[in-house]
């Protein structure tokens, strides 16, 4: 029996109700990128998920956008939206009212985060001058507007900024102990990385949920470009895996599949039953592996409209 299969098997004894999934989504920017998003919202929903996330842009580029990709899954689905929200390039009152407008549309669950620096990854993170400084005022700020869940960053591999790990998990744990509920880590592809993070989160005393999150290889070069750029290391035998099939993408699709099983599989089995997955606003891939782990189709209604 190959490993896949055996894995296979094991997940088998675990029950849906006993798997947990979200789905990030980012917002679109044209009218087909709207239909292509909400193909996926659409195809992705009856398998219930605890949530849905909705990126905001760099910068704060897509506030509307988010705000209104938001405002139409509240409208049209009965899923629960969260949304992102980051302090770059905005005042403090600018980013109270995106709480504020969220709260009055029925959100009850914000994703803060500090954010990019405006310059770009690797440059010195200036925070607006009237402006939130960090994720952890940021927290604070959303904690006194309104009652949220608070989900927050984490980085198996540590953020690019990181200085140490030591004062990564402190910063963490700022983030907890300023009101943040669970935390949701940056995509890995070597579990390894996900196992050791979680030790040393407990080991910090941060006892809330860390939800893996797991990046679909629709591109293989899109996303090794989005890798390197996080901080995400790409183990050898990946490469090896999509080595060939640059202009393939049936095969990679199949390959991608496979390795996200894998992957969702072996986390399975070190006791994990909670996914992130970000889906890049398509569904095939998040839905196959989801199915996988053993979900399936809700039969009750989601559409409110
Ligand atoms: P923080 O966690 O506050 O800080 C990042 C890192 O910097 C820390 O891990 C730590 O190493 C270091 N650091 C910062 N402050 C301190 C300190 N005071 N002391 C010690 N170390 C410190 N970006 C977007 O633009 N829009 C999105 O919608 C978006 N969604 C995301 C969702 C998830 C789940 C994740 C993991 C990332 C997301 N990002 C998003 C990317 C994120 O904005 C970037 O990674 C950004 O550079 C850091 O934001 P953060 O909230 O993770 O920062």
């Amino acid at each position: 029996m190959t490993r896949l299969a055996e894995k296979t098997r094991r997940s088998h004894m675990i029950t849906e109700d006993e798997i947990a999934v979200s789905f990030e989504f980012f917002p679109p920017k044209t009218a087909k990128m709207e239909e292509t998003l909400w193909a996926a919202i659409k195809r992705l929903a009856p398998l219930a998920p605890e949530f849905v996330s909705v990126t905001y842009g760099a910068g704060g580029s897509t506030r509307e956008r988010t705000h209104s990709t938001i405002g139409r899954i509240i409208r049209e689905t009965s899923l629960k939206p969260a949304g992102h929200l980051t302090c770059v390039g905005a005042s403090k009152a600018e980013v109270n009212d995106v709480i504020h407008n969220y709260w009055a549309t029925g959100v009850r669950h914000i994703v803060a985060l500090r954010g990019d620096p405006q310059k770009g990854i690797g440059h010195e993170f200036e925070a607006h001058k009237s402006g939130y400084k960090s994720s952890v005022d940021l927290i604070k700020s959303i904690r006194e507007i309104a009652a949220m869940t608070i989900s927050v960053s984490g980085y198996p591999e540590m953020h690019p900024e990181s200085l140490s790990r030591k004062s990564e998990l402190d910063h963490l744990k700022a983030k907890i102990d300023a009101g943040a509920t669970q935390i949701i880590t940056q995509f890995f592809f070597d579990n390894a990385h996900y196992l050791r993070f979680v030790d040393q989160v407990r080991a910090r005393g941060i006892w809330c949920p860390i939800i893996p999150g797991i990046v679909p290889i629709y591109n293989y070069k899109q996303v090794s470009m989005f890798a390197e750029r996080c901080g995400t290391s790409i183990p050898y035998w990946l490469t090896r895996r999509f080595e060939g099939l640059e202009h393939d993408p049936d095969t990679t699709n199949l390959v991608a599949a496979a390795v996200a099983a894998e992957q969702v599989m072996d986390l399975v089995d070190h006791g994990i039953q909670t996914f992130h997955f970000y889906t890049l606003n398509r569904a095939n891939l998040v839905y196959a592996t989801c199915h996988l782990l053993g979900l399936r189709p809700r039969k009750e209604p989601l559409d409110r409209s």
